[in-house]
């Protein structure tokens, strides 16, 4: 550990019960530490207490999380959020709200030849093209088809 300075030395409260925490350079009492310090192994470890460990865990699980999504999509959260946000929060294609999609998210949608990113999708529009190859030809012929016959029921 790097000497004390005199400023923080002078803010402990009582050396036999406090630790400083290399963390936040703060004094806590024995119990906000982990037992591991007892050990011997330990004694010259820089200590951090738990309120700081977890915090850090969490960073750790968070930065994990952030990994993986992107290894999955291509993309980071970050970049995904603000594909949502240009599409006003709703599906490229059929328009519906992010909260109406499955588990309340819109999909990540990729071309499926070159794995480009293209937009935010609802599970619906996303399936539904991977169902149909993404073959704009079909796509296109099912479109002129259901309009052929909506037209004819509204001019009948
Ligand atoms: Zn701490
Ligand atoms: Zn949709």
């Amino acid at each position: 550990m790097p000497a004390l300075s005199p400023e923080i030395l002078a803010q402990c409260p009582d050396p036999a019960e406090y630790l400083l925490c290399s963390s936040h350079q703060g004094w806590e009492p024995d119990e906000a530490f982990g037992h591991s310090r007892h050990a011997p192994t330990h004694r010259f470890r820089q200590y951090v207490c738990k309120p700081c460990n977890s915090k850090a865990a969490k960073a750790r699980r968070h930065l994990a999380r952030d990994y993986d999504f992107q290894r999955k999509y291509g993309i980071d959260q970050k970049q995904r959020d603000a594909m949502v946000a240009e599409q006003d929060g709703k599906c490229y294609t059929c328009g519906k709200p992010e909260a109406e999609s499955r588990h309340g998210q819109l999909c990540v949608d990729h071309c499926h030849d070159t794995g480009t990113v293209r937009r935010m999708l609802c599970n619906v529009c996303n399936l539904a093209m991977g169902m149909l190859n993404d073959d704009p030809a079909t796509l296109l012929r099912m479109a002129d088809m259901i309009a052929e016959f909506k037209s004819e029921v509204v001019t009948r």
